[in-house]
């Protein structure tokens, strides 16, 4: 069964060389380096390779402006350019425009009307629920694309069971949001039960935002915190996957990469492709509209062998 596991790091762009801003340099995660040959900057240009790939993909999308998170995640998870139908992009949260363009091309309700098995990895809290019942706070456009496709959001229980990953890899966030006695886990170990979760789906999602926090917070002890998190956890993943298992990792705009400004940044994003078919889906992706048909060219695949 060919699958797909989207892993999303929300603000991780491709940034200069200088250690003096780019956190991807100073702490320079050895799985990127093991993987490309040097840190995860512009300078490693297109990698096209059957064992890895990279991609720096445009995130602008044509459309002038720092790019944003509501219309670029828009992007892809739908294949749409979100930013050009709304003539800019739009930070924060979707609004109705952005929720009906997901509602009619989100990636894992296409797939599962299709009749593939998708899913979200991430656990999400109960203060969330009723937050959001309670219309304090709205779904990101990653939510609107799970709930869209009728997919289930995570509960403790399966993360306590090894069935799901909180968002900030580790568990150490969730007893200041209200849920407590579940312990830490290791990033490798996170890792390792996300790729074990994968095997089991055509399509799974996670997401990681605490990249573009840190880039907001311009916050150096948190980014090095978050460089090896991160080193950890996508070595477990790679070494983990299924055989069948494409592991596809990006973001939708830069900002952790450049702590030198508090904003997002301009540069483009690493699409990362690991695993079987990795090449080829690399080389249809040029900005983050191409990211969408690409992984789910590969799950269609497995059904026409
Ligand atoms: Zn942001």
């Amino acid at each position: 069964m060919k699958n797909v596991l989207l892993i999303f790091i929300d603000g991780l762009g491709l940034g200069s060389e200088d250690p003096d801003v780019n956190p991807l340099v100073r702490f320079d995660p050895p799985v990127f380096r093991r993987l490309f040959g040097g840190a995860l900057t512009r300078e490693r240009g297109l990698i096209l390779d059957d064992a890895a790939s990279l991609v720096p993909t445009d995130a602008t999308l044509g459309v002038a402006g720092l790019p944003q998170s509501a219309t670029g995640q828009t992007a892809l998870f739908t294949g749409v350019n979100a930013a050009a139908a709304l003539k800019g992009h739009v930070a924060g949260f979707p609004g109705p425009a952005l929720a009906g363009i997901i509602a009619e091309h989100g990636v894992m309700a296409e797939l599962a009307a299709e009749g593939f098995r998708v899913t979200s990895a991430n656990m999400y809290t109960p203060r969330y629920q009723e937050l959001v019942d309670g219309r304090k706070r709205r779904h990101s456009a990653s939510t609107l694309t799970i709930l869209g496709a009728g997919a289930e959001l995570r509960s403790v229980a399966l993360l306590e069971a090894g069935e799901a990953v909180f968002q900030d890899i580790t568990n150490e966030m969730l007893p200041g949001m209200g849920v407590e006695g579940v312990p830490p886990v290791a990033p490798a170990e996170a890792g390792k039960r996300l790729a074990s979760l994968a095997a089991r789906y055509h399509f799974t999602l996670f997401e990681y935002f605490q990249t573009d926090r840190a880039g907001h917070k311009r916050d150096w002890a948190v980014a090095e915190k978050i460089a090896a998190t991160l080193d950890g956890f996508l070595e477990a993943v790679l070494a983990g996957r299924h055989a069948d298992t494409l592991v596809a990792v990006t973001s939708d705009h830069g900002n952790f990469e450049d702590l030198s400004v508090k904003t997002h940044t301009a540069n483009r994003v690493p699409t990362i492709l690991a695993g079987p078919g990795c090449r080829k889906a690399a080389e249809g992706i040029r900005d983050l509209t191409d990211i969408k048909p690409a992984l789910t060219a590969y799950i269609r695949e497995g059904e026409q062998g």
